[in-house]
This record gives structure tokens, sequence and C-alpha cells, in this order.
């Protein structure tokens, strides 16, 4: 069966990207746009956009209903849910089965049963992964938390079973903190995700954070692409991602690896996917989640493997067989992704929404930037403030690195504050170079926080773009938009 029209149900660069792909492989493309996003750049690239509401997200690319009648009246065949939004919730990968339309993703199943950290752990722990120290399922109150904080030991972490993205996760040091980290953590996620189940894990000093990548195709064959390291976070978020991880030996790669497709089994999963672990000092690794779509540093694995992860998905959801074995995969060289964010180091990186009026990308040999915007154009205050993602490859790590520093400074950027100069000064800095990494990293080196000067170049950019800020304000419906279309 082959797929003629994909409708791409996701905003920003990860629904350019994915629209990128269809077009090298000749399948027309479904842009899904609220009303302020009406002249972004995936709605201007796509062959056909259907508005599904307001800029409020849960009014537009949260709403199932919504987004399923842009499916229909599109007759798009198949629906790609990119990252965030929709794309771990079951009920979209079953409306679009009752609706005969492909799902670009697991089947319901694996979503719901890895979306549950809890179910996630016993399921690991029936197929031989190792989870981290802790409850099984859900604490039924302040007793069994203490009971079992001190069973494990101190410092536990209280996290929302429904969590993700950071929420809904409190560290506790001592007995004495539990009620308040149990209250805290059941009403954010309670608000957040409309489930307070929490459950007790131990908390890991300055581990790593190493994920797996895994292909699976619909008939029980997977095969995983190696690591990633993404410990370089801030509030527990990823922002500085590589592949393959420094330290990694051939061994931990091996038992990972394997440890990772058990993990994938387990939940009899379909498509891509990536098995997080974090990893502690002595090099024993523990399953953290699994994650049932394609993640944002899926460009640094597609770097070291030479393959296009859209593309294998798209594959797998055609129901072709996966064409390669575990042997077959090699990793090229080293790859390295900076992101891009419209959020203020200085300023424990509060997000800083606005109107970017300059945009100009760093090009050069392995060098890849996929952006939401290009020119200029506005980050909403709706949605995720990532603006574009520098990913640099090189044949060592050094290599990629050099590349990064110099992509990131050639990188031009004005109107909002970013992540960018941070980024740049990560690379330069020892620890990088040296890859002394831990998830503790940027509370360990507050210095690549300080705001600097930028380079004289980007100052008089800025000035300029200052000065004529009132004629840049409608270059974005024009100029690279037509560009795009040639
Ligand atoms: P979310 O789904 O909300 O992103 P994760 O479970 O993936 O949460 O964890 C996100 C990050 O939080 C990890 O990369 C790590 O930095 C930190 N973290 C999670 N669990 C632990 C733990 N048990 N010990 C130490 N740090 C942890």
């Amino acid at each position: 069966m082959k797929i003629k029209k994909i409708l791409v149900a996701n905003r920003g660069e990860i629904a350019l990207r994915v629209m990128r792909t269809c077009k090298a492989l000749g399948i027309r493309s479904v842009a899904i746009y609220s009303e302020v996003d009406r002249k972004s750049a995936h709605v201007v690239y796509a062959d056909e956009a259907y508005c599904v509401g307001p800029p409020r997200s849960t009014d537009s690319y949260l709403s199932l209903g919504n987004v399923m009648d842009a499916v229909r009246k599109s007759g798009a065949d198949a629906v790609h849910p990119g990252y965030g939004f929709l794309s771990e919730r079951a009920e979209l990968a079953a409306a679009c089965a009752e609706q005969n339309v492909v799902f670009i993703g697991p089947p319901p199943q694996a979503i719901s049963d890895m979306g549950d950290k809890t179910l996630a752990r016993q399921l690991m722990e029936a197929h031989n992964v190792p989870v981290v120290p802790g409850t099984t399922g859900a604490v039924t109150g302040l007793d069994e938390a203490l009971q079992i904080a001190a069973r494990i030991g101190y410092p536990v972490l209280a996290k929302a079973a429904a969590g993700g993205g950071g929420k809904g996760m409190r560290k506790v040091d001592s007995s004495f903190d539990m009620k308040r980290a149990l209250d805290l953590a059941q009403g954010e996620a309670g608000s957040a995700f409309g489930d307070a189940r929490i459950f007790i894990e131990k908390y890991l000093e300055k581990p790593r954070h190493i994920e797996f990548q895994i292909l699976a195709d619909a008939y029980g064959k997977c095969i995983h692409l190696f690591e990633r390291e993404c410990s370089i976070q801030r509030r527990h978020q990823k922002v500085i991602e590589e592949a393959p991880a420094a330290h990694m030996t051939e061994e931990l790669r091996d038992q990972m690896g394997a440890a990772a497709v058990r993990a994938a089994q387990a939940c009899s999963y379909v498509g891509a996917g990536t098995i997080e672990f974090l990893v502690d000092q002595a090099n024993n690794f523990y399953f953290m989640e699994m994650n049932t779509r394609l993640q944002v540093e899926h460009p640094v694995t597609e770097y070291i493997t030479g393959l296009d992860l859209v593309a294998e998905q798209i594959r797998i959801a055609e129901k072709e067989p996966l064409p390669y074995e575990q042997s077959d995969m090699m990793i090229y060289g080293h790859a390295i992704e900076c992101r891009i964010y419209a959020e203020d180091p200085s300023s424990n990186f509060l997000p800083n929404p606005g109107r970017v009026t300059f945009h100009q990308l760093p090009v050069g040999v392995g060098v890849r930037v996929d952006s939401s915007i290009e020119g200029s154009g506005d980050v909403p205050i709706h949605y995720d403030p990532m603006i574009s993602k520098v990913i640099t490859w090189g044949r060592t790590r050094d290599e990629a690195t050099q590349r990064m520093i110099f992509s990131l400074g050639d990188y031009q950027i004005a109107g909002v504050k970013t992540t960018r100069t941070f980024c740049r000064r990560v690379m330069e800095s020892s620890a990088w170079q040296q890859a002394e990494l831990s998830t503790h990293f940027v509370e360990d080196y507050p210095e690549l926080l300080s705001e600097k000067a930028d380079t004289p170049l980007e100052a008089a950019i800025a000035a300029t773009v200052l000065l004529r800020k009132s004629d840049t304000q409608d270059i974005p419906a024009t100029s690279w938009q037509n560009r795009r279309k040639d």
C-alpha cells in the first residue's frame, strides 16, 4: 500500500521537516494551522492547508475533532503527528484507524501502555529491562511513599505517572519534605495531565541521559539505531544532544541496545520510537521512559546512520518490512544538535516569544538547520518557543564541535533573546570538549549563562534591524515565501 497524501498534524520546524520528506518521496502534504499560524512557513510549504481553530492549542492543534475534520476535508490517506501536541495521544491513532486513515506511528495500545510510566515500568521489569529502583505502581498515599523512600534511600523523585515535559516531578531530600513534594507533584500532574497519580523512584546523582532510537516493522522485526546523549538540559528538558555518546563502550552499547529492543518488543511496538535511559556514574543503566514518536533530536541519528527517519516511518506505515539487519547498521562520525529557543538563559531560560526581525541561518559542510522561521516571523506565545535546531556532523566529535562553533557564530537572529550564545559557549567550554557531562551540566557551569555582548557583526545587524524595524514588519509573508514556491 502506497501513501499518497499525508496530513501533518503539527506546526513549526517538525511540520516542515516531515513535509520535506513527503516532497522527496512524491507524497502530497497537508498542513493544519491555528489562526495565529496562518502565514507560518509550514503552511506556505504544504500543498494544502486547513485552519483548525483559534490560537490556543487546546482549541486547535490539540483538538482531536478539528484535526480529524481537516483529515476528512483534505482526503489525506495518512496522518503524521510529529512530536508534542497529539503525537502521544492514543485517541488520535484510534480515530485514524476508525476512519481508515493510516496513522504514521505505533498502535494505540503501545502509545497508551508507554504513556503510563507506572505501567511501562511493570512491562519493562517483566521483560528484563532494568528500571530505576522505586514503586511498581502509583503510591496510595503519604505512608506508602514514606515507606518506599525509606527502603530505597533518599533522595527520591516523586514523579507523575502520566508525566511529560518535566512536569509533575519533585525531588525529595528527606522524609520531612515528602508531604509537600507529593502535594506539589500531584497538583501539577492533575492540572497538566488530568491524572494526579504519582510514583516514587530513586533520585540518581548526576546521571547521564542516554537514549536509543529503535525501528520496528509490522512483522515483529526490531533494530536499534544506536544512542543519543541528551544530558545537557534545563528544567529537566534537553537543549543540546549528540550521537554517539562520548564515553560509550561497545559492550555497554550492545547491552543497552539489546535492552531497548526488548523494551520495544514488550509493548509490541511498530514504527520509530525512543527508549530513554539514565546511566549512573558506575555505568549502570535504567529505563526511564519510552517516547512513542519521533524525537526533536532525531537528526543526529540521521547524520550518523545516513537514514531519513521520516521516510523509514512512512515505509513502516505502508507495511513494508524493515530491509535492514542490526549488523547492517554502522555509525558514521559524530553529530551534535543545539536547540535555538526564544528563551533568556540569563533569566533561568524564561521564554521570550515575539517577533524575529532578522534570521539568517548558517550553511557549510556538515551543517543542517531545521527551522520554523526563515528571514523573519513570529514565535507565538501560545506554543513551545523553539525556533530552530542547528545540527552539525564531523568525522570526530571535535570536528562536529568546531563546525557547531562556527555555525552558531554565523547564525544571525534579532528581535528575541535566544539560547544561541549559550550553546556556543557550551561548545567552547573545556567541560564540553572533555565530555564531562551529566544532567547537572547547566547548574555546574553557571558562567555559561551570563549575558555577554554579541559579536560586533551581530551588534551591527541588531542595530540596523532596529532602525529599519517598521520596514521589516511585513517581510514574512512576501519575500522568502515566494522563494519557497520556486
Ligand atoms: P519527562 O517525561 O517529564 O520529560 P523524564 O522521566 O523523561 O520526564 O525525565 C526528564 C529528565 O529528568 C531526565 O532526563 C533527567 O534529567 C531527570 N530525571 C528523571 N528521572 C530521574 C531520576 N530518577 N534521577 C535523576 N534525574 C532524573
